[in-house]
């Protein structure tokens, strides 16, 4: 077990926990939290293998599995979807010679509509407000143009951060040390929110080759594997996947965005934009203050006991899953 002490005073740590050889050669990673607030189901995927006896996983000698717990520590801490700086960590992870600045169009068009200056109503009208937008842009390609990210409104919604985030920089040093000399990876990085209500959609970078990301998804059969923007996916700019991979490209790193639907984008966009408004203009005590932040908490773990123990199994599913597919060391490379 280690631990990364991201802030002393306000006792945030990254906890990661290693399970099976020492260094080994084949290793599945399971991390949970760089959305803050959708950490939740994430944290309890992990704490449900941890709880697990040794037998339950039976490993050949050269496999490991890696938990890293609340990669957003802050924001879950804080019941945030973004980091101390309203980070999106997922839009912060930029490659060497990407910069840090960039819009797109139609989200500069609707910044007035998604980051209004001011506290949240008690009576949201976002989905009356937004009509015009949606006819004149279309759902899909809004939700692809609001939620790719940006760089140039601090205080907006998917803000990419103007450098490397705190945990970015963490990362830079320990993701290294984690993975050893691994060469065969996969990562399932746990989210929550997007999808149809209780669903698992894997999402893969849009930088992953047809190729393999075909072979992924034989390989998950069962399990629905998205790419490249088709379906509830959409291309991101900084996301921790393609990160790992262009710095891990020496090995044969797969990554996974877990993603297990809650309500509907538009549910859920509200409730992220209520939330934003009530974090940078609310009093931090008023009645839409706390209601905008217990909306949040709904719409990414949702209270609903069935939602909440079906999720956990499809999670640990996936975990299995993806040993089987580490385990057989198949596939292309
Ligand atoms: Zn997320």
């Amino acid at each position: 077990m280690q631990t990364i002490t991201i802030d002393e005073r306000a006792d945030l740590t990254i906890d990661v926990a290693f399970a099976g050889a020492e260094r080994p050669d084949r290793l599945v990673i399971v991390s949970s939290g760089l959305h803050g607030v959708e950490g939740f189901l994430g944290s309890a995927v992990q704490n449900s293998l941890l709880e697990d006896p040794a037998e339950a996983w039976p490993l050949p000698d050269d496999a490991g599995l890696i938990l890293i717990h609340a990669l957003n520590p802050w924001g879950y801490a804080n019941l945030r979807r973004f980091d101390e700086a309203n980070v999106d960590l997922n839009r912060n992870f930029l490659l060497e010679g990407q910069a840090y600045s960039g819009t797109p169009e139609i989200y500069r068009e609707l910044d007035g509509l998604l980051n209004p200056p001011g506290p949240p109503r008690l009576l949201d009208l976002m989905a009356i407000e937004s009509i015009p937008a949606l006819w004149r842009h279309g759902e899909r390609a809004l939700r692809r143009a609001i939620a790719r990210g940006q760089y140039d409104f601090p205080r907006g919604l998917f803000y990419g951060g103007a450098e490397p985030s705190r945990v970015h920089r963490v990362l830079l040093d320990a993701y290294p040390r984690w993975i050893g000399g691994a060469t065969q990876i996969l990562q399932l990085d746990i989210h929550t929110g997007l999808g149809g209500w209780g669903e698992l959609v894997l999402l893969l970078e849009d930088t992953v080759s047809a190729e393999r990301a075909r072979w992924l998804a034989d390989q998950f059969a069962g399990i629905k594997v998205e790419w490249s923007g088709e379906g509830i996916a959409y291309p991101t700019r900084g996301g921790l996947g393609t990160w790992c991979q262009a710095t891990f490209s020496d090995r044969a790193f797969d990554y996974c965005c877990a993603e297990f639907g809650t309500y509907s984008g538009r549910t859920n966009l509200s409730a992220l934009r209520a939330e934003n408004q009530a974090f940078h203009w609310g009093p931090s005590e008023s009645r839409s203050t706390v209601r905008a932040r217990r909306r949040l908490v709904e719409a990414f773990a949702p209270a609903d006991r069935s939602w909440r123990a079906e999720t956990l199994e499809r999670g640990r599913d996936a975990v299995r899953r993806s040993f089987a597919i580490v385990l057989q060391r198949g596939g292309i490379g």
